[in-house]
């Protein structure tokens, strides 16, 4: 792995910096610059960036060497920037830092999270414009039962973060063919405890793609689950790879 840090400054792990359309969530067709961070401590079962999941994995820069790249890379037209991984949050730092340094430039910030970690997601909310709160059902194997309910509940406190400091926030859920719709049902009564439906800006169900993909039976099931308190729910797959985008 090539190295490009400077002593004494913030260092980050980067993936890659490309300019695409956002392929999924509430903002999907809208050209967006991706800042993809290196490292994510899960494994779903249907994660499409196995190649920025490793610790290790990624070029190392300093926070300083990643501004420059951000403008010089910046697109005419790309309103935002979508920090995500990997997971992000991993190196809450640098998209601390980051997030700060496009601001300035009049851009809008996206943070694309597993939301593992509400403390530092506390950290980097003020920074940003729009939260993805993606709620991992237990079939995305992404950790054990015991880690299960804890990431759930740091999930939960990140959403209820997101509403209250009147972030654009919205739901996103991956549903898969063996997906537990009881098991759905219970965490859109806990979105609903959480956050009033005017809070948010959207439910996304996303269906897994070439994984167990679910049928369009059971994407209604689940649309059906969260329609009644939410009219503003969206079965959406991922745009970018119908059209084999990045
Ligand atoms: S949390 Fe996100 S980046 Fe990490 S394994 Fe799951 S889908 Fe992939």
């Amino acid at each position: 792995m090539q190295q490009k840090t400077t002593p004494g400054t913030i260092t980050t792990k980067l993936s890659e910096i490309f300019t695409s359309i956002e392929g999924e969530g509430i903002l999907f067709g809208t050209k967006t610059m991706f800042v993809r961070l290196a490292g994510c401590p899960f494994k779903c079962h249907w994660c499409d960036t196995p190649y920025a999941l490793p610790m290790d994995s990624g070029i190392d820069y300093c926070v300083e060497e990643v501004k420059e790249i951000i403008s010089k890379s910046l697109q005419p037209n790309t309103y935002k920037i979508n920090f995500t991984g990997g997971e992000p949050l991993v190196q809450y730092e640098a998209v601390l830092e980051l997030a700060k340094f496009v601001r300035q430039k009049g851009l809008r910030i996206y943070l694309e999270s597993s939301c593992y970690d509400a403390v530092r997601f506390s950290k980097v909310l003020p920074y940003i414009d729009i939260c993805k709160v993606e709620l991992k059902l237990r079939d995305s194997k992404i950790v054990n039962e015991k880690q299960y309910c804890n990431l759930l509940k740091n999930e939960l406190e990140c959403l209820r973060q997101a509403v209250s400091s009147c972030k654009t926030t919205y739901i996103k859920v991956v549903v898969t063919n063996s997906s537990n719709p009881k098991e759905f049902k219970d965490i859109v009564r806990e979105v609903f405890r959480i956050a009033k439906p005017s809070e948010l800006a959207g439910f996304i169900i996303q269906p897994s793609y070439r994984v167990d993909e679910p049928t369009l039976d059971v994407l209604f099931g689940f649309y059906d689950a969260v329609y009644p308190v939410y009219d503003q729910v969206r079965i959406v797959p991922q745009l970018h790879k119908i059209i084999g985008a990045r």
